[in-house]
């Protein structure tokens, strides 16, 4: 089993700011700022580039529950990002999909090609 499939399955104790049917979220464990927090859904899919039509409330339900976090932790009116990191290329690490919430604070862009 995967470490955020651990993580949603409450074998590994982490603190969820988020939980319904089909996501949970929790802190980045390396926070890229003061606000960093990753929605994942409790099913296993590897990365975006897995889903399938049928994973459409499900692919919503990520949005919309990073949209609420954001919410409760105030950080709604001044604005954040929300990255998704697909495959290789993307810089994606860990292979359960997660929607990165990230704010707290005006952010760099600097997103280009690594060379
Ligand atoms: P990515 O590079 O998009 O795959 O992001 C993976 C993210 O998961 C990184 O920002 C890590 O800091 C974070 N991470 C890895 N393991 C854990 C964990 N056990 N609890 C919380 N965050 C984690
Ligand atoms: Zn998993």
């Amino acid at each position: 089993m995967c470490i955020f499939c651990k993580i949603a399955n409450k074998e590994i104790t982490a603190e969820f700011l988020y939980e319904d049917d089909l996501v949970v979220a929790f802190r980045d464990i390396h926070p890229m700022a003061p606000v960093h927090v990753l929605v994942i859904p409790k099913k296993h899919i590897e990365s975006v580039a897995d889903l399938t039509d049928e994973d459409e409330k499900l692919a919503g339900g990520l949005i919309l529950a990073a949209k609420k976090i954001a919410e409760n932790l105030n950080i709604s009116k001044k604005g954040y990002k929300l990255l998704f990191r697909v495959g290789e290329h993307g810089g994606q690490e860990v292979k359960h999909i997660h929607l990165h919430l990230i704010g707290g604070a005006r952010l760099r862009e600097d997103i280009g090609p690594a060379n």
